[in-house]
């Protein structure tokens, strides 16, 4: 069978023989195909033409029908774009373990107007309680990370007033849904951390992720000790720093990097952004293996739509047979909460 992942490296392939309009064309075809719900030969077989899915024209179509019609060799993807799920895949995985979807669960990392989001704090939250969500973990990053429009102390206490607000507001209303105090802070290639250690305290999670030197090509288990090693720090997000197509993020002794968290109790997040799938299921199941404890799953939305990311999260999961029952997005708010105060050796201050 040719996969929408075989299609997807196709497509590319052919737009690198094309020029403008024809090669974005077949650029956009192709980062569509990773978000097509079905495999376009089950939807050929089913009777019913491929235009029906995003970015296919009737151009394209008999470009793809060709394809599926007379297989040609599939070019090995460049390594940038290895190991990610489609939606297709996606949709078989979680269809198979329904389970997973029909129970109501958290989402564990997000971004606001507080740092690069487009949206406000409560346009977010509003996005994501309407999805079902139980409770959310607002991440707005740290301030080193100028691009992303980093937080201050200062702005990070402001929005923890907001959310304290907020929260206020749904108990007064006898609701259940509740929001985490939290952040993704950047963490330096020493392993400590960009914030200082009085607002982290404030905080009810803090994920901590690397955006520097993301293209080192040594061996960075000693970043990831230490990083591990800070008591404040309770989810590592996005380990690898992967980016698809982009970069092949960080390389290191993954079953010693996940054996410390192991030992430590700590999470690591399964970000479930669609270009980012880090941890992608080689990793997870290592992860599994090497008896992580804790995996934390965060759609990583910076808009409204990519809140639905959270199923990528969910089937890399499953693939790499993590049980239910170690995904913090399916325990309480208030478990959660316990459970990274517990790590950091306290309660968190006011
Ligand atoms: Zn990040």
């Amino acid at each position: 069978m040719v996969s929408n992942a075989d299609l997807g490296e196709l497509l590319w392939r052919a737009a690198r023989d094309e020029t403008d309009h024809r090669r974005r064309a077949l650029e956009r075809a192709s980062r569509a195909s990773r978000f097509w719900p079905s495999e376009a030969s089950d939807v050929v077989s089913a009777g019913r033409p491929l235009t029906e899915l995003r970015a296919v024209g009737p151009w394209v179509s008999s470009m793809l029908e060709g394809w599926l019609d007379d297989p040609p060799a599939v070019p090995e993807p460049d390594e940038t774009r290895r190991g990610f799920l489609t939606f297709a895949e996606v949709r078989t995985t979680l269809d198979a373990e329904p389970e997973w979807e029909a129970t109501s669960c958290a989402d564990l990392q997000m971004h606001t107007t507080f740092s690069d989001g487009s949206l406000s704090l409560r346009e977010m939250i509003e996005a994501a309680r309407s999805l079902g969500r139980t409770f959310v973990a607002i991440t707005d990053h740290s301030e080193t990370l100028t691009i992303a429009n980093g937080m201050s102390p200062e702005r990070l206490a402001h929005q923890g007033r907001a959310i304290d607000d907020l929260n206020r507001g749904s108990e007064d209303a006898n609701d259940p849904f509740r929001i985490l105090r939290a952040i993704e802070t950047d963490v330096f290639a020493d392993g400590s951390l960009d914030m200082d250690d009085a607002s982290l305290a404030t905080l009810d999670l803090v994920l901590g992720a690397f955006h520097s030197k993301l293209r080192s090509t040594d061996d960075e288990t000693p970043r990831y000790l230490a990083a591990l090693g800070q008591h404040r720090l309770h989810v590592l997000a996005h380990p690898k720093a992967r980016m698809y197509g982009r970069r092949i993020g960080l390389i290191a002794d993954w079953r010693r990097v996940f054996a410390e968290a192991a030992r430590l109790g700590k999470a690591l997040e399964l970000d479930a952004t669609v270009w980012r799938q880090d941890l992608n299921v080689e990793l997870a199941t290592i992860a599994r293996e090497e008896g992580v404890r804790w995996f934390s799953i965060g759609s990583d939305a910076h808009s409204a739509e990519e809140l639905g990311f959270l199923s990528f999260g969910m089937a890399t999961a499953v693939r790499a047979g993590i049980p239910r029952d170690r995904i913090l997005n399916y325990r309480s708010a208030e478990s959660v909460r316990a459970w990274a105060s517990e790590l950091s050796g306290g309660r968190r201050t006011a």
